[in-house]
């Protein structure tokens, strides 16, 4: 039976392109458990995947995607059976593997993860890739010792997926959250989250010095280049800063001084192979630890037809907090 699904490809001269096509069963990768998408999300990866601003897509055909949320429908893996409610994240899935922007997705049984009962498929999507690794971050300072009696927290990227979430998360956890973004526009938006101070994207986007003032004890980084140097030059003595993404820069123009003098600590997290016991904390932490009226208040639903402007417009930095797309209506 055929079903719908956005393809990229890449012609003779390696040219990218992406379309809106049809596909098949013949068409899954490999695989041993079959879901009905449900719900999927726009992150910023999927951006670069489906503008080919950078290259993320790395076999052709695919369908890129990186998060979906569902319900088995066959299943060959003795962790699921049909009707289960599954979330998957990343695993190279919707870079390497045919991934979640299609109603049917063949995936490895040991990839899923299930569907929290505190969420909606749509809500874990609201979650999504984005917000699995601000709860990863969150989780990495914790296992670093800190805690909000130590001092305050600094939250780079402050509109976007990851962002957005980490804030909402924090505050919960009642830390004193200082917001840096480029959107000071979104104030109230950010304030609503949870952010006790904002401070603008330019006090640390620029090259600056090996050590600065100490404002916060904490650092979560989705923006990597002069911005992490900043926040790790500005990090109190003892301090920990997680980072996790690269929307300024992957270079890291930065000095050792915070490290060698101040004992600061750069805990480097990633999601996408990340194994499933730590999925499980951090989706377990989630339901826990999320407040779902802030996880509405960041959601932005979308349909099928939209996923290719989403794409282009997180790449040019236009969306605020995290996309949701509903696949009711594909
Ligand atoms: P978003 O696009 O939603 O958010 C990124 C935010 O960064 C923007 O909203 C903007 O926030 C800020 N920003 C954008 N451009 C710049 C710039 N040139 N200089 C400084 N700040 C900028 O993306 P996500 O939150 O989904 O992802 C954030 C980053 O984390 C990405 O690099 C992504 O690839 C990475 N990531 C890594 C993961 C991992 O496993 N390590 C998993 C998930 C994401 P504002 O307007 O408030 O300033």
């Amino acid at each position: 039976m055929s079903f719908k699904a956005i393809i990229v490809d890449r012609d003779a001269d390696k040219k990218q392109s992406v379309r809106v096509g049809t596909m098949d069963e013949a068409d899954f990768h490999e695989g041993d458990v079959t879901v009905a998408v449900e719900a999927t999300t726009v992150n910023y990866k999927d951006g670069l995947a489906i503008t080919g601003k950078a290259p993320v897509v790395r076999k052709f055909p695919l369908v890129p995607g990186i998060d979906l949320a569902g319900t088995v429908t066959q299943s060959d893996s003795s962790d699921w059976k049909v009707g289960d409610k599954v979330v998957l994240n990343g695993w190279g899935v919707g870079e390497t593997h045919n991934g979640a922007f299609a109603e049917q997705a063949r995936l490895k049984g040991e990839w899923l993860v299930p569907l929290p009962d505190a969420f909606t498929p749509k809500q874990a999507m609201g979650i999504g890739t984005a917000g699995y690794t601000a709860m990863l971050c969150v989780l990495a300072l914790e296992k670093h010792g800190l805690k909000p009696a130590d001092g305050s927290v600094v939250v780079t990227g402050a509109s976007g997926g990851v962002g957005s979430v980490a804030i909402a998360l924090l505050a919960k956890l009642g830390w004193h959250v200082i917001a840096s973004t480029g959107r000071v526009e979104e104030e109230a938006y950010l304030r609503d989250l949870g952010a006790a101070e904002i401070i603008a994207r330019d006090e640390l986007s620029a090259p600056g010095k090996p050590l600065g003032k100490e404002r916060w004890i904490a650092g979560v980084d989705a923006v990597g280049s002069h911005t992490l140097a900043n926040v790790l030059a500005s990090t109190r003595y003892g301090g920990a800063v997680a980072c996790c993404g690269l929307a300024q820069g992957m270079d890291l123009p930065a000095s050792v001084a915070p490290f060698i003098l101040r004992g600061v600590a750069l805990l480097g997290v990633d999601s996408v192979m990340a194994p499933k016991e730590k999925r499980l904390e951090a989706w377990t932490r989630l339901a826990r630890d999320l407040d779902p009226s802030k996880l509405d208040a960041l959601t932005t639903t979308i349909g099928f037809d939209d996923i290719l402007g989403a794409g282009k417009d997180i790449v040019e930095g236009k969306i605020r907090g995290r996309v949701v797309v509903d696949m009711a209506g594909a």
